[in-house]
């Protein structure tokens, strides 16, 4: 096992945090896990059931008995991964705007996410992983070998979102984005129960002025260093 085996990187919606660990799960063959689909998965269930939101109880009940997989791409329509909420195939779903919208309100119920925490710790325990989060480096991987938190500015992280949005045909508009950025990152980092947050042994990365390429760079010599 490589001494640098467990990455975690956290930080804000559109920060740069998906780009980043996909490129450098690809270069150095390790498995790339994006946490937020566990929490975008029982949203959509939840609304798609009629479930209301602000019910810890009701929620709580979806997030104990859903059985969520993220499964190597099963179909060839530009998807980087499948995402399985029970027997459906949730895979685009679970990034229509409502969501957005109401993700944060179902991620900081406690309950949920103790709910959903056994499965993430044992995807980290396994070792040769880049995770993706809130609070991978503070509460789901403590221990990981390097934790990176990665930081944009509101108008930068918008215009990310903004674009993906457009690519996957969805109707919105780039203020609506932002004020819906905004909302997000104010609960995410509000709630008590694993805030968004950085750890105090991640190292920041400013990501407006840099390219993924330059960033993949910036972790490898990190990778280096703790390596020797
Ligand atoms: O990263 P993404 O935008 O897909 O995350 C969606 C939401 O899921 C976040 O806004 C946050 O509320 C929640 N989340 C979380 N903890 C994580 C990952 C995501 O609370 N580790």
């Amino acid at each position: 096992m490589p001494k640098v085996s467990v990455i975690a990187i956290d930080g804000p919606a559109g920060s740069g945090k998906s780009a980043l660990g996909e490129r450098l799960a690809k270069r150095l063959g390790y498995l790339y896990f994006d946490t937020g689909v566990v929490y975008r998965a029982v949203t959509w269930v939840a609304l798609h059931r009629g479930v209301d939101l602000s019910d810890e109880d009701a929620v709580n009940l979806i997030a104990e008995n859903l059985r969520i997989a993220v499964l190597r791409p099963t179909k060839d329509d530009g998807r980087q991964y499948t995402v399985m909420a029970d027997d459906d195939d949730v895979t685009w779903q679970i990034f229509l705007p409502a969501v957005d919208a109401n993700v944060s309100v179902v991620s900081a119920h406690p309950r949920v996410r103790r709910a959903l925490l056994a499965q993430q710790q044992e995807i980290a325990r396994q070792g040769q992983v880049i995770m993706v989060g809130r609070d991978i480096g503070t509460v789901v991987a403590p221990d990981a070998d390097l934790k990176i938190y990665l930081q944009a500015s509101d108008e930068v992280r918008a215009e990310r979102r903004f674009v993906q949005a457009k690519s996957r045909g969805t109707e919105t508009s780039f203020a609506q984005i932002l004020a819906d950025l905004r909302r997000r990152d104010k609960i995410d980092s509000e709630r008590e129960a694993a805030p968004l947050r950085m750890a105090d042994d991640a190292v920041l990365i400013v990501t407006d002025d840099v390219t993924v390429d330059q960033e993949v760079d910036m972790v490898k010599e990190m990778m280096r260093q703790r390596e020797q």
